[in-house]
């Protein structure tokens, strides 16, 4: 077992005077036992902790870093945009690069404006939807997580999931009253008191859980038939899954997207955008108030411009043709050891592994065997209970692999995982699973 004393001893210090002693609950073990790694610094794939294990690092900011820690040209241009002063409250030319960069690789997204976090951008999205139909009603997806605004707090995935709170305290009826929550993968039924179908087009925060052929184009329809708008959530698969995100990844193009993690390059940044006819009803040319004193802050598009002027159609391409190869080997010798084991779920049948990717994103259950892919939430719920996760992440860890701490998270290979880097994933891998279906 690596030495955890410093971690142990920040935590307990954080305990006393942060709540739960993160500032995001997803970052607590709360699901998986234990308590967290502090980080000191990070380099490319690895992260150092408190007690200056080295830990090879799949969390990646919850993909919020896509070129690994600390890239030297991400570091420069922060550090030259902070020199000259780091926030004015006038417009800067850092934010019409970006906005321009985003425009530019994203078809049919034609303006966008600049927030400080994903949940901005979904919030102030919904809001323009909203102004722009005169309309109230929106429809999410079970498992499909759009940040922490009280509307959006419903039925949603990654950190609300993991801790059973499908809605959270502290939100009233009304604020969700007008909200939808259906089920992922099956297509609405839609009328026309509906202003807006928000959805994440390739699920990440329920497991990884991409869309049947078919959905993403059947949400399309079923919008245009009501004239309400279609929402795509990338604020993780926007400049993840390809240079065009998830939009150009499916061919379905929406009305509105909605970015954040990639495009801040680390630091706080969220966008949102779409058609320059429905973003017209935004102050201050429209009725839609939405605003941010830090929106557009200099550090961050700096560090966001970086990251998206360094990627190209070649790295997308070669990181995930990686992680393509990786995955399905570690889906093979998961489901083998759980077959040695002879592992059984609750109701007494074999469990497999299944490890879906989509370009560098990739997940992990722990199905029935013969069980096709998990295709909705109800799916991932049956997948966390067997608890089989939190023991294969609790053995990763002991050997210096960092999954995501829940079994509704993605991982998130940034450029910096070489072969060498999934080389070394697959043979702890293959010890942790021994060693996690022996406990
Ligand atoms: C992370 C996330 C959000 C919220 O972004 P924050 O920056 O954490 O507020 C919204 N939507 C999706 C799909 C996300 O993964």
């Amino acid at each position: 077992m690596p030495d955890r004393t410093r971690s142990e001893a920040l935590f307990e210090r954080a305990c006393a005077v942060i709540p739960g002693g993160v500032n995001s609950p997803v970052r607590s073990f709360r699901s998986v036992g234990g308590h967290p790694y502090f980080v000191t610094h990070g380099e490319g794939a690895y992260v150092w902790d408190a007690d200056g294990n080295r830990l090879l690092d799949f969390v990646q900011s919850y993909g919020a870093s896509i070129l690994g820690h600390a890239h030297p040209s991400v570091v420069r241009a922060v550090a030259e945009a902070a020199g000259r002063g780091t926030t004015f409250g006038a417009p800067t030319e850092g934010e019409v690069l970006l906005a321009e960069a985003i425009c530019a690789r994203v078809e049919g997204c034609q303006q966008v404006r600049l927030v400080s976090s994903g949940t901005e951008a979904t919030m102030s999205a919904i809001r323009v939807a909203r102004g722009y139909t005169g309309r109230s009603r929106i429809v999410k997806f079970a498992g499909c997580y759009h940040g922490h605004s009280d509307g959006l707090l419903a039925g949603g995935g990654s950190g609300v999931a993991t801790l059973g709170l499908p809605d959270s305290a502290g939100v009233p009826a009304g604020a969700v009253a007008e909200t939808v929550v259906a089920p992922y993968n099956l297509i609405p039924e839609l009328d026309d008191q509906v202003a807006c179908v928000i959805v994440e087009a390739v699920a990440a925060n329920m497991g990884l859980v991409p869309p049947d052929a078919g959905f993403l184009e059947g949400l399309r329809s079923a919008c245009d038939a009501v004239g309400a708008l279609l929402i795509f959530d990338e604020v993780i698969t926007g400049f993840r899954l390809s240079e065009g995100g998830a939009s150009a990844w499916s061919g379905v193009r929406p009305d509105l997207w909605c970015f954040g993690k990639v495009i801040g390059g680390g630091l706080p940044v969220g966008a949102f955008g779409g058609r320059s006819d429905v973003l017209a009803v935004l102050a201050p040319g429209g009725p839609v108030y939405q605003a941010g004193t830090l929106s557009g802050n200099p550090l961050a598009t700096a560090a966001g411009l970086t990251v998206l002027e360094t990627l190209d159609t070649a790295s997308y391409a070669a990181l995930s043709g990686r992680v393509a190869g990786f995955a399905g080997q570690l889906q093979s010798l998961l489901t083998a050891a759980l077959g040695k084991a002879e592992q059984v779920d609750g109701a007494g049948r074999p469990v497999e592994a299944r490890v879906p990717v989509v370009g560098p994103l990739f997940g992990l259950f722990f199905v029935p065997a013969g069980s096709g892919q998990v295709r909705d939430y109800d799916g991932a719920e049956a997948s966390a209970t067997t608890g089989l996760y939190s023991r294969f992440f609790r053995a990763m860890l002991d050997r210096g692999v960092a999954l995501a701490p829940g079994p509704y998270e993605v991982a998130f290979p940034s450029m910096a995982h070489g072969d060498a880097e999934l080389a070394d994933t697959l043979d702890v891998a293959s010890e942790a699973i021994v060693d996690a279906l022996a406990h």
